[in-house]
């Protein structure tokens, strides 16, 4: 791999890296449904790959992937692991502590999983008492405000394993994707008609509000997926990556000259 990963860095490297900057990107994913087309480490994927690209624009180090997330709500599919959000959040703690002790304190998540939110908001809170900074990019929230802003896909707000996070995967790995078995999928509606599952993680509409209902996302969505997947191309996901790294890169300038 090419960008500078802190693994494959001698000690002294990094030492030396650190007198220059105390920045680091932190690629997080997960390991879970992605439809009955996708692979189950997309999340993963997409933060190593993102991470990577950054790195070699900007110069930034990236620590180690960290590949498990929350997913509780995707356990009823085969495949699916996920940690407690006790345990991801002490992981992380951890895992920033020792980065914190060598001198790092910038840190900056590379996260496409949103049930890994709430944890590293955790720390990023902690650590913001120590003189550290801690951001997260929501890696495909940030796609769909891309891919509106420029009209290149359907409606796919909120959307999981849809058109866009298809159409990056057929970017990054056609290989992993089974298009035979994509298919449009809306959510379902299983407690009463009036309260409309938007997303998995519980986020619902009633009578135009939002109310969260808990649920397992197989309650809400028989493939996995919420979206429409089989119009996702890799022309797309090509743009959206290429315009993604852009955004990142802007992003990792403007926190770096932040106090
Ligand atoms: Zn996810």
């Amino acid at each position: 791999m090419d960008g500078l990963f802190l693994e494959n860095q001698t000690w002294p490297k990094v030492e030396e890296y650190l007198k220059k900057s105390n920045m680091i990107l932190i690629p997080i994913g997960s390991i879970e449904n992605e439809g009955k087309h996708l692979p189950l480490g997309l999340d993963t994927h997409v933060s190593m790959y993102l991470c990577e690209a950054i790195s070699r624009k900007t110069g930034c180090m990236v620590g180690p992937c960290l590949p498990l997330g929350y997913s509780k709500w995707f356990m009823d599919f085969p495949g699916t692991i996920s940690l407690e959000n006790n345990t991801l959040t002490t992981l992380i703690r951890e895992y920033c502590e020792c980065l914190y002790q060598h001198g790092f304190r910038n840190f900056i998540f590379i996260n496409p999983h949103m049930g890994n939110g709430n944890a590293i908001a955790d720390i990023g809170r902690d650590f913001r008492r120590k003189n550290c900074l801690v951001s997260m990019i929501d890696i495909w929230r940030t796609f769909e405000k891309i891919a509106k802003g420029i009209k290149l896909t359907e409606k796919s707000d909120l959307s999981h394993a849809g058109e866009i996070g298809t159409s990056i995967a057929l970017a990054l790995y056609p290989e992993y994707v089974e298009m035979q078995h994509a298919q449009k999928t809306e959510t379902s509606s299983p407690l009463s008609s009036n309260i409309k599952h938007i997303n998995t993680v519980g986020f619902s509409d009633f009578k135009g509000n939002n109310i969260w209902t808990y649920l397992q996302a197989n309650e809400v969505t028989e493939t996995g997926s919420i979206g429409n997947p089989v119009i996702a191309s890799k022309e797309k996901g090509k743009i959206l990556l290429e315009k993604m790294v852009v955004f990142l890169e802007e992003v990792i300038k403007e926190l770096r000259e932040v106090k």
